[in-house]
């Protein structure tokens, strides 16, 4: 940071006390993870000067030589890893991927079936202050009562009574595979298409511990700074030449003007190590770390939705064992340094903002070395924390434990 503090002392303290707060803290939002130091090079690399309107070997601009191999090496990459013929790196993120793959298939008004935005689901997917909520005509489907996971013969039904042009799967706070292979079953009886939406567990996907979707969708979405660990981002991804076409469209001129070349290069870096065997191990201890983290609340009394985990993310009701609220909890676990966010849990009572569970990711913590034990250990200081509001002691306690156990993982990031 040597010139921005010349420059700009103001941001580079800020960016300094950030710097320690992601060091400190225990990263549990299960959206976020640590990129390594060759993706922050590349992020921050001289890359961001270059206008490169268009694609590799079509732009609207001179000077592309070398941006075009990046991101010619970024698709070639990005269609290994998921085993597809064609994609689009340059969505500036999870979000723009969305509107270009809806907006690639899609006319306005279509009707579109995706996850109830409370039980799961992204704001992409239809809220009606977003973008997809105003563009389409969204019909939620549910998670049963009992299960608490996806209803398939409810959807079916569903879609049978609705006729969609479009069925999405996918969500944010989902801890259960999705069933693919269901879900084109159920789209193919009503003639409709199938989009995923693999932003949280694309990850997962490379390392095949979640079907492919690539193998059952039209059109796949994903983030790139999730499990996938690169930088933040979006792509979109489809066997089919039509509709890979109609995307570079959509995406450019469509919707967005010069790609940010850094970020792209960022993404092919991120994309290399994930296909590295390393990449693989780490997502086999995501997942394996958990279900250690789940079993461990529910051997703490805990309501875990669904009753676990197949993939990085749990969702835990707080109200019912603590009485607090998933705000309290959130903030309460934010003073001992432990960092995640309020979620609704399926059929909640408390509105969206102040809800009666938390969202726990492991992708961030298993980066830094995390194993079983140590997210065991994890669950039993929330507890701690969330059982003894107002103790003070024990608020110092567990602090200093998580501080322990940050020390003992560190983050290779520079001040
Ligand atoms: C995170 C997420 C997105 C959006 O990603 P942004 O990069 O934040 O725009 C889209 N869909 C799902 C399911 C997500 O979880």
């Amino acid at each position: 940071m040597k010139h921005l503090e010349f420059v700009d002392h103001d941001i580079a303290k800020i960016i300094e006390r950030e710097t320690l707060r992601q060091k400190d803290h225990l990263e549990l939002i299960a959206s976020e993870n640590f990129v390594s130091l060759a993706v922050l090079e590349a992020d921050g690399s001289i890359l961001t000067n270059k206008y490169a309107e268009g694609y590799p070997g079509k732009r609207y601009y001179g000077g592309c030589e070398f941006v075009d191999e990046v991101e010619t090496l970024a698709k070639e990459r990005l269609q290994a890893l998921f085993d597809v013929k064609y994609c689009n790196v340059q969505p500036h993120s999870g979000s723009t991927a969305n509107m270009g793959a809806y907006r690639a298939i899609l006319e306005k008004g279509d009707k579109v079936l995706g996850m109830a935005l409370d039980q799961g689901g992204h704001l992409t997917h239809g809220h009606p202050l977003n973008f997809s909520g105003v563009d389409y005509q969204f019909v939620p489907y549910f998670v049963s009562k009992e299960t608490e996971t996806i209803d398939y013969e409810e959807l079916e039904k569903l879609a049978l009574a609705e006729k969609p042009k479009l069925i999405v799967a996918g969500a944010s706070a989902y801890p259960r595979i999705l069933d693919f292979e269901r879900f084109r079953k159920i789209a193919d009886q009503v003639g409709a298409l199938l989009m995923v939406d693999m932003a949280h567990i694309a990850g997962l996907v490379v390392a095949k511990l979640h079907p492919n979707p690539c193998d059952y969708a039209d059109i796949v979405t994903s983030t790139t700074h999730k499990t996938l660990r690169g930088p933040r981002g979006g792509v979109i991804m489809t066997n089919n030449e039509d509709i890979a076409k109609k995307v570079d469209k959509v995406i450019f001129p469509g919707i967005q003007g010069g790609p940010l070349m850094h970020i792209i290069a960022a993404k092919a870096v991120a994309f290399k190590e994930a296909l590295q065997p390393q990449f693989l191990e780490y997502q086999k201890q995501v997942v394996k770390n958990a279900a250690a983290f789940a079993d461990e609340f529910v051997k703490l009394g805990y309501h875990v939705v669904s009753g676990g985990t197949d993939n990085h993310l749990l969702l835990l009701d707080v109200l019912s064992k603590t009485g607090l609220t998933g705000k309290k909890a959130e903030n309460l676990l934010d003073e001992v340094h432990i960092t995640c966010n309020k979620n609704t849990i399926p059929y909640d009572t408390q509105k969206p903002f102040i809800a009666s569970g938390i969202r726990l990711g492991t992708p961030a913590m298993t980066t830094r070395g995390f194993k079983e034990a140590d997210f065991r250990l994890v669950a039993r200081l929330i507890d701690n924390a969330l059982m003894n509001v107002g103790d003070d002691d024990v608020m110092a306690d567990v602090k200093n434990k998580v501080r322990l156990l940050t020390d003992a993982h560190p983050l290779p990031y520079q001040l």
